[in-house]
C-alpha cells in the first residue's frame, strides 16, 4: 500500500535499532485516515482485517522495516541520557504526493530495546486523544504529526486499572527531536552528530546547506519554526503538557500528545497535566520553555558551528534570544487576525491585552469568546452583543472593551479582515470533557461518540447543529480538571 524507504536506518547505529512488533491477541480497526493515506501515495487500500493486522504490527506491511529510534531528553528539566522509542516503531519513510518525506510509526506496538521498565503498550484513551487532537490541529493549520490509523488490540494493559489496549499509527515529517541531538552529543560522537545534522538539513532545512555556516543556519531555522509553532498554540489555547526536549520536533511540528488540553476559561497559569506538579508547562510558560529547549539544542550544535570560545557561545545565544522577536511578530499577526484588525497597527496588541484581562477576570471561555466575537463582527446585532456579555462575570467592563474594539474594527473594516477572523477563530475545539466522553464510551465498546467528535473537530470552522452541541463549554459538573499521560 505504501512505498517505504529507509533513509534514517542508514544513519549511525545508536540512532535506530531493528526491532519487531509484538503481536496482539485480536486487532480490530477503530479508524483509518483514507485521505491521509492517499496523500502518502497509497494505492489499493486492503480490507479492514488486513489494515488491522498491519496497523497493530501483527503483520509487517510490505517493504516496512520496523526500527526503534534512540533519543535522550530533559524531562521536567532533568537530563536523561537514554530514552528512545520504548513503545514505538518506525516502519519507514514515504515520499508523499508533494514530494515530502514523512515517517510512518506504530505507537503501542510492544517492547523495544529502549523500553526500560515499560510494557511497550498504549491504553485506548491516549490513542483516541492523540487521534482527535492531532487531526484537529491539522484542520486548523497548525503544524502537527498526523493520525493514519488506530486499532484495538483485544488485550488489556494495566495502568491504575486494566484498560483496553490500542495501537496508534502516526505520520510525522520526522521523529527527530532535540533529544535525538542530545543523545548523540552525550556520547561525544562528533562524526555521528555531523551526519545527523546533515540529515536534518537535507530533510527539513535544505536552504541551510547553502549558508556560509550551515549549522548556524540550521539553529536559526529551527528557532524560527518553534517560535511560529508556539505562537500558534497560544492562539487557540493549546497546552502541550509535557514540553520535554524529547517531545520537541526538529521539524517544528506538534508531537507527542500526552496530557495535552485546550484551555477553557482563560487563565495564563493554567495547567491540566497531573504530572506537572511544579506547573513548569503552564499555558503562558510555553514560549519560555521552548526557548529553554532550543538552548539545549544549541549546546549540542556548538562543536559544528563555526567559531570558538565565548564568541561562539555568544553567537548561539543570540540565535536563541531571537526567538522572542520571531515569536512576538507571529503572535502580533495572529492577534490581529483573531480580532479582525490590521496587523500593522498597534491597536490590535493593546486590545488583545485588554480582552485577555477581561477573559481572565470575567472567567470567560477563550474559544467561545472569539467565536461569538467573530459572529458579532459578521453581523452586529443586540442579540450577539448580549451573547458576548453573557460569557463574562463582569459585563460592564466587557461592554466598555467591546465599544473600543468595535470602533477599531469599523475603522479598519474590510472583508479580508472578517475572513481572517473567521479563519483564526474555530467554532469548535476538542473540548476536554468531550474527548473524555468519547474515550469513556469507547472503553465500553461504543465508538460512535469518538467518530462524531472526530468528524466535527476536523471541520473546526463549520457551523452545524452537531458542531454547536460539541462546541458548548463544559458545565460546572462536566469540567475536566486534570489530564493524564496514560503511558
Ligand atoms: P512520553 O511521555 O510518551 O513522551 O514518553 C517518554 C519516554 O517513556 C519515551 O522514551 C517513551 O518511549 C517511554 N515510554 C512511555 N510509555 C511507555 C511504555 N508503556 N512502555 C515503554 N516505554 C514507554
Ligand atoms: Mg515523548
Amino acid at each position: 500500500m505504501l512505498s517505504f524507504e529507509h533513509r534514517y536506518a542508514t544513519l549511525p547505529e545508536p540512532l535506530s535499532v531493528e526491532c519487531a512488533a509484538t503481536p496482539v491477541a485480536n486487532p480490530e480497526l477503530i479508524a483509518f485516515n483514507a485521505p491521509l493515506a492517499a496523500e502518502l501515495g497509497a494505492d489499493e487500500i486492503p480490507d479492514e482485517t488486513t489494515l488491522a493486522a498491519w496497523f497493530s504490527g501483527n503483520q509487517t506491511m510490505p517493504n516496512a522495516s520496523p526500527r526503534a529510534l534512540g533519543y535522550a531528553g530533559h524531562q521536567f528539566g532533568n537530563f536523561v541520557p537514554q530514552l528512545g522509542d520504548g513503545r514505538a516503531l518506525l516502519l519507514g519513510e514515504v515520499v508523499d504526493q508533494h514530494g515530502k518525506r514523512r515517517d510512518v510509526q506504530l505507537k503501542g506496538s510492544g517492547r523495544t530495546p529502549f523500553s526500560r521498565g515499560g510494557d511497550g503498550r498504549s491504553p485506548l484513551g491516549p490513542v483516541l486523544r492523540e487521534y482527535l487532537v492531532s487531526e484537529f490541529m491539522a484542520a486548523v493549520g497548525i503544524p502537527t504529526t498526523r493520525a493514519l490509523a488506530a486499532v484495538t488490540t483485544g488485550e488489556r494493559v494495566v495502568r491504575q486499572l486494566p484498560e483496553p489496549g490500542a495501537v496508534f499509527t502516526r505520520v510525522a515529517s520526522s521523529h527527530i527531536r532535540i533529544g535525538t541531538f542530545q543523545f548523540i552529543a552525550a556520547r561525544q560522537d562528533e562524526a555521528a552528530l555531523k551526519t545527523l545534522a546533515d540529515h536534518v538539513i537535507e530533510r527539513h532545512y535544505p536552504e541551510a546547506a547553502k549558508a556560509d555556516d550551515p549549522y548556524m543556519a540550521l539553529l536559526e531555522a529551527v528557532v524560527a519554526r518553534q517560535a511560529e509553532l508556539i505562537a500558534r498554540w497560544l492562539s487557540i489555547g493549546f497546552i502541550h503538557g509535557v514540553m520535554n526536549t524529547d517531545n520537541c520536533s526538529l521539524a517544528g511540528e506538534t508531537i507527542d500528545y500526552g496530557p495535552c488540553a485546550f484551555m477553557e476559561q482563560f487563565n495564563p497559569q493554567k495547567v491540566y497535566s497531573s504530572i506537572d506538579e511544579g506547573r513548569r508547562y503552564a499555558f503562558a510558560n510555553q514560549p519560555a520553555i521552548a526557548q529553554w529547549n532550543l538552548a539545549r539544542f544549541a549546546e549540542t550544535l556548538l562543536p559544528l558551528i563555526e567559531g570558538e570560545g565565548d564568541a561562539l557561545v555568544e553567537k548561539a545565544t543570540d540565535a536563541i534570544r531571537h526567538f522572542d522577536t520571531l515569536f512576538n511578530a507571529e503572535q502580533r499577526r495572529l492577534h490581529a487576525d483573531k480580532l479582525g484588525l490590521e496587523a500593522e497597527s498597534d491597536q490590535a496588541e493593546a486590545l488583545m491585552e485588554g480582552l485577555e484581562s477581561q477573559m481572565h477576570q470575567g472567567r470567560m471561555d477563550m474559544t467561545a469568546t472569539f467565536d461569538v466575537l467573530t459572529q458579532y463582527a459578521a453581523s452586529p446585532s443586540d442579540q450577539r452583543h448580549d451573547d458576548l456579555l453573557a460569557l463574562t462575570q463582569n459585563p460592564e467592563a466587557l461592554g466598555e472593551w467591546l465599544s473600543q474594539w468595535q470602533a477599531a474594527q469599523v475603522a479598519s473594516q474590510n472583508t479580508d479582515r472578517l475572513a481572517a477572523m473567521q479563519r483564526a477563530n474555530p467554532v469548535v475545539i476538542p473540548r476536554n470533557h468531550r474527548v473524555q466522553e468519547a474515550i469513556d464510551a469507547a472503553v465500553e465498546g461504543d465508538f460512535t461518540p469518538f467518530h462524531t467528535l472526530l468528524a466535527v473537530v476536523t471541520k473546526p470552522f463549520d457551523d452545524s447543529v452537531e458542531a454547536r452541541r460539541l462546541a458548548a463549554p463544559a458545565t460546572e459538573n462536566e469540567q475536566v480538571l486534570r489530564t493524564f499521560c496514560g503511558t
